[in-house]
């Protein structure tokens, strides 16, 4: 196919605006809540290089702000969400598919607010609903760490706790289907995972993992999971950091390799993306928290044409190449966070 022609289906499939679902933005705001426009000056022109249309913006804390100033360092992180997003009059916090919908249509960045780890609600319920009045409107139960609600997978192929959820981690659950909350089940322990689908009837989704038939890690999922989450027509969103346990793998051939396992599985409309780029984080922290990271957890294996929004157009392009139909693209980067979003939200 002649060159322009890839270019101009790869402009069409992005002029709706593309959905990723998982994105640590309000971190890196509120780290430089000292600077004005953060969000103007340093990642509007990637947004719009990339056709972004919605991304899911993740309250994570970290480490160093827990126990005592997890529950601030959150509510700081919404503040700064919103008030870049006014700030730059581009992007816009969207609270239901209605909102998401107008977004789309007015060619704004629209940012869903998640939560990565229950770490500031504690163990109060009551924060919960705090929470979704602010606006959260995905939640995923914990991160790697231990929490009030459960466990989260380990980056090993076995040693995650055996438990499930906690009794608090069961009601939250349960309070979010009330709430109209997506639960989301990135990142917790097979256990939990297990768990969490028994409890809930609504679609399920995993904002942002890879498939361990590629990269066996407790953090990822199994093709028994994968099927889990298709049974309930639920959506999971491919991450671009974990695709390969190494360097010389993590591609976006391996990318595409994960889209297509899901989708082998259980069919082309529970696949999306979750691209969790995070290099640009990674490349602020020093030497000693690198290793940190590298002991602690993993070391993040970035894939040099998929490393930042402005990247998604390659994505785009190598699924064209693989031999993708236009109407399966569009369900990969947009319409099946959509059809999640307009039942849930
Ligand atoms: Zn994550």
């Amino acid at each position: 196919m002649a060159a322009n022609t890839i270019e101009e289906r790869i402009n069409r499939l992005h002029s709706t605006g593309i959905i990723d679902m998982h994105f640590d933005l309000p971190m890196d705001l509120y780290e430089k809540r000292t600077r004005p426009n953060v969000l103007a000056t340093e990642f509007l022109s990637e947004f719009e290089a990339g056709g972004i249309g919605l991304i899911g913006a993740a309250i994570y804390i970290e480490d160093r702000y827990l126990p005592d100033r997890g529950l601030q360092v959150a509510l700081d992180q919404v503040a700064r969400l919103y008030t870049e997003a006014h700030q730059s009059k581009r992007c816009v916090v969207c609270r239901t598919h209605a909102e998401i919908w107008r977004a789309l249509d007015s060619k704004k960045i629209g940012f869903l607010i998640t939560m990565e780890g229950v770490e500031p609600i504690g163990d109060d319920l009551d924060l919960l609903r705090a929470f979704c009045e602010l606006g959260v409107r995905v939640i995923g139960l914990t991160h790697a760490r231990t929490n009030a609600a459960g466990h989260g997978g380990i980056f090993a192929a076995k040693g995650s706790s055996p438990e499930g959820l906690t009794p608090f981690g069961r009601g939250f659950v349960r309070e979010c289907e009330k709430l109209g909350i997506i639960v989301d089940l990135a990142h917790i322990n097979p256990a939990g995972f297990k768990e969490i689908v028994d409890l809930t009837t609504k679609p399920l989704i995993v904002s942002h993992t890879n498939s361990r038939k590629f990269y066996d890690v407790e953090r990822n999922i199994s093709d028994e999971q994968i099927k889990m989450i298709g049974e309930r027509s639920g959506v999971i969103g491919i991450n671009s950091v974990l695709v390969s346990p190494e360097q010389k793998g993590s591609t976006l051939d391996c990318y595409v390799d994960h889209i297509e396992h899901v989708a082998s599985l259980i069919g082309i409309d529970c696949v999306g993306i979750g691209f969790d780029f995070f290099e640009f984080i990674y490349r602020q922290w020093p030497e000693s928290k690198k290793k940190w990271m590298a002991e602690k957890l993993t070391t993040p294996h970035f894939i040099p044409d998929l490393a930042n929004h402005s990247h998604a157009r390659n994505l785009t392009r190598r699924l064209i190449e693989r031999g993708f139909s236009d109407e399966d693209i569009s369900k990969i980067l947009r319409g099946n966070w959509i059809r999640i979003l307009e039942e849930i939200l």
